[in-house]
């Protein structure tokens, strides 16, 4: 079968021919892969800034942002059955027994770093025709979601990092007034950086979960991930053309910052104008560059006199792939034409290269088969 892959040592991606898996135990499950997405992430790996292939391993077939259709299930699988359609998650557990995380199935939360990431860290990825594994780690989508839900993987990771919020925050009266009617009014404001996919399907998962939403990106106005973040109810604020003061002075005191563009500077800068008992959510993950200037005492004070909290997310849980999957529904019904706009390109296997190399667009999308 035909897979996308990386050989970081001749600093080469090509497609390459892989045996076909078969199952390999009783809970074991066989996809036939529909769709995988392209990401920040395949595109350091392409670049061999990133990625690791299994041991004993020239290359690393690369792909973690996945739709695949079940074909086949071994004699003890339960859950999923023939033409049901899934998302692998991607992370796999450590095997140590002290790691309490991964013996939890929380392997997001690995203690020791020896996890592995299918298509990052250590085992094949998704980019590839067909794909085998155990069925704790797939996720059933339903069939309505068949032309989004590769965008399931990305929102979990904004998923993740809204549901840490809501533990942080419990430490203080967070939740907003009840309004009449049962509704909640939206009182507290986030700031998301980046109008990549990631930042832009956590925007989605904000103003869904009733935030007021204001993305701050480079590109100047009028694009069209600015019409995008409009649609949906939110506001596009050009870091081109506005300040981080500006900033807040246009948002007021900011609640949250989401965090999803790896580029450090300015995620310090906005670290800076936090608002009192606010918290600042980390996603991106920079490339190694030169040391930046920071006003380390300033940001210290605040941390302290403002009740701060900083957090660093990766990767995502079950519970996470589970809620994507519920809110990107709620994004269809809510948003249908703005969701679909975040898939902006389909593409045969025999362009990875040229979109790994980088192509203009939100989200491009390899697609392999039609299935059922
Ligand atoms: C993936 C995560 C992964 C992280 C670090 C991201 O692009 O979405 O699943 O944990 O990279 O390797």
């Amino acid at each position: 079968m035909k897979a996308v892959s990386v050989f970081p040592h001749r600093r080469q991606v090509r497609l390459t021919d892989e045996p076909e898996p078969a199952l390999r135990s009783a809970t074991d499950v066989k996809l036939r892969m529909l769709e995988v997405g392209v990401c920040g992430t395949d595109k350091e790996i392409a670049a061999c800034q990133y990625g690791t292939p299994p041991d004993g391993h020239e290359h690393l077939v690369i792909g973690h942002e996945s739709l695949g259709e079940v074909l086949e299930v071994g004699s003890e699988v339960r859950a999923l059955e023939r033409g049901d359609l899934v998302v692998p998650m991607v992370r796999r557990p450590c095997t140590r027994a002290e790691c309490l995380a991964c013996r939890s199935e929380r392997q997001d939360y690995c203690y020791t770093g020896e996890f592995a990431e299918r298509g990052i860290k250590s085992l094949s990825g998704f980019m590839t025709e067909f794909v085998v594994d155990d069925e704790r780690y797939m996720v059933p989508v339903p069939r309505e979601l068949r032309e989004v839900a590769v965008l399931v993987e990305p929102l979990t990771i904004a998923e993740k990092a809204l549901a840490q919020v809501a533990v942080v925050q419990q430490r203080l009266p967070w939740a907003c007034p009840m309004e009449r009617g049962g509704e909640r009014h939206a009182c507290h404001r986030a700031v998301v950086l980046g109008a990549g996919p990631v930042g832009l399907l956590g925007a989605m998962a904000l103003r869904h979960a009733g935030f007021e939403v204001v993305v701050y990106s480079k590109t100047p106005v009028p694009n069209e991930r600015a019409a995008l973040v409009e649609a949906i109810g939110g506001r596009y604020v050009s870091s081109e053309t506005t300040s981080v003061d500006q900033l807040v002075e246009l948002v007021g005191s900011i609640d949250l910052v989401y965090e999803a563009v790896g580029a450090s500077q300015l995620a310090f800068e906005v670290l800076r104008v936090l608002g009192t008992n606010g918290i600042f959510v980390f996603t991106g993950v920079p490339a190694r560059k030169g040391p930046i200037q920071l006003d380390s005492d300033l940001l210290m004070r605040n941390l302290v006199l403002k009740n701060q909290v900083v957090l660093g997310s990766v990767n995502a849980g079950r519970e996470d792939f589970e809620s994507a999957i519920r809110d990107l529904g709620a994004f269809q019904r809510r948003w249908p034409a703005a969701l679909a706009a975040m898939i902006s390109g389909r593409f045969p296997l025999h362009e990875a290269e040229g979109l790994l190399r980088g192509r203009d667009g939100i989200k491009n999308v390899l697609t392999f088969a039609r299935g059922a």
